[in-house]
């Protein structure tokens, strides 16, 4: 028997035995191992609207200017100590860790995944990650920095040390060939999603991410502030596509979901939270340039808890507010298209636009 499926506009007819069979092998771990991309049928519905998604907002870094920000940049007056070092710390904090969720994603989860539509929207992550990193040389490159001196924040500064450790953590005994038939290597797994995908890409990302947009909302390093804008667009989508993961494989695999799992998770956010708060204390050190940390650390506090809710896992602060309401409107693309003279909006379809994440924060 044949049957017709259908992907958006696309239509394929498929032999339906084989279809349901191997629609019923896929799974997010344990499914049928095949070295050919069984895309069809598609399994995963979301992961494959995500990819559509991710790929259509597709930027490059060359494609913002740099002018405004290279002037500041040498000008005695236009930034102040603090602002200068939000910017490096910015800098170098995300040239290593895009590495390394970049890595994560590559030789852990698509490794350990077997369904062939979450390989591709995983690709697809690990390539953004290649964008970010890359966009981070960019600006280097056109404020004239050293390398090192960015290299040395990740290596010395004693509160992105922590953050590194505890990320690298859940990541370092995942590679190939887990057995993931038992429970307890499941459950490792599906920490590893977590962490790097609320914890860290979800949460220890917003730290800075605020700081920098907050400079650019006073129209200071606004090239760098663009980039960061299009970086948290997409982290946002990669927030998505680890939390619909984790979920899934939770629903695949209950022997997991046990109330000890659960705290342990909290715990990770917990930890996770102190790290990212002692780290904005070390960025802001002095309640400077219109930001004051205990604002941020707030501000934390509300981004946790979005993310432990969009796991189904308890809430730490019931009732918190956003203190940075502007911050979602900072983020908000599509309200800046005219603005904009660039050519990166060339490559947003204009269907996918609509679909920015813009209550992410
Ligand atoms: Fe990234
Ligand atoms: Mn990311």
């Amino acid at each position: 028997m044949e049957k017709t499926y259908q992907i958006g506009d696309k239509s394929f007819v498929l032999d339906e035995e084989k279809a349901v069979r191997a629609f019923q092998e896929k799974k997010v771990i344990n499914g049928r191992k095949s070295v050919a991309f069984n895309l069809l049928p598609l399994k995963y519905q979301w992961a494959y609207d995500l990819y559509r998604n991710m790929k259509a907002n597709h930027w490059e870094p060359e494609d913002v200017p740099m002018q405004k920000d290279l002037e500041q940049w040498k000008s005695d007056s236009d930034l102040s100590e603090s602002e200068r070092w939000i910017i490096m710390m910015g800098i170098g904090y995300f040239s290593a860790a895009e590495g390394i969720v970049g890595d994560n994603i590559q030789h852990v989860i698509r490794e350990l995944v077997t369904a062939p539509e979450l390989k591709l929207v995983l690709g697809r992550h690990a390539h953004e990650e290649n964008i970010h990193a890359d966009s981070l040389l960019y600006m280097i490159s056109s404020l004239g920095i050293n390398p090192h001196e960015c290299e040395a924040m990740f290596e010395q500064v004693e509160t992105i040390l922590r953050k590194n450790e505890f990320i690298t953590e859940v990541s370092k005994n995942l590679r190939r060939d887990l057995d993931l038939t038992q429970t307890a290597n499941k459950q490792e797994f599906a920490k590893n999603v977590f962490v790097f995908g609320q914890c860290m890409e979800g949460m220890q990302f917003y730290g800075l991410f605020g700081m920098i947009l907050s400079l650019a909302r006073q129209n200071k390093c606004p090239g760098i502030g663009q980039m960061f804008r299009y970086t948290l667009r997409d982290e946002s989508n990669h927030i998505d596509l680890l939390r619909q993961l984790f979920l899934v494989m939770v629903e695949e695999n209950p022997d997991i979901w046990t109330d000890e799992f659960k705290d342990d998770l909290l715990g990770l956010m917990k930890t996770a939270v102190q790290l990212e708060k002692d780290f904005i204390c070390d960025c802001l050190p002095v309640n400077s340039v219109g930001l004051s940390s205990e604002e941020f650390c707030s501000y934390i506090d509300y981004i946790a808890d979005r993310r432990l809710n969009g796991v189904g896992l308890d809430i730490l602060h019931p009732g918190l507010e956003n203190p940075f309401p502007w911050l979602a409107e900072t983020i908000d693309v599509k309200k800046e298209q005219n603005f904009f003279e660039g050519r990166v909006t060339e490559y947003q379809k204009s269907s996918s636009l609509a679909e920015v994440a813009d209550d992410e924060l």
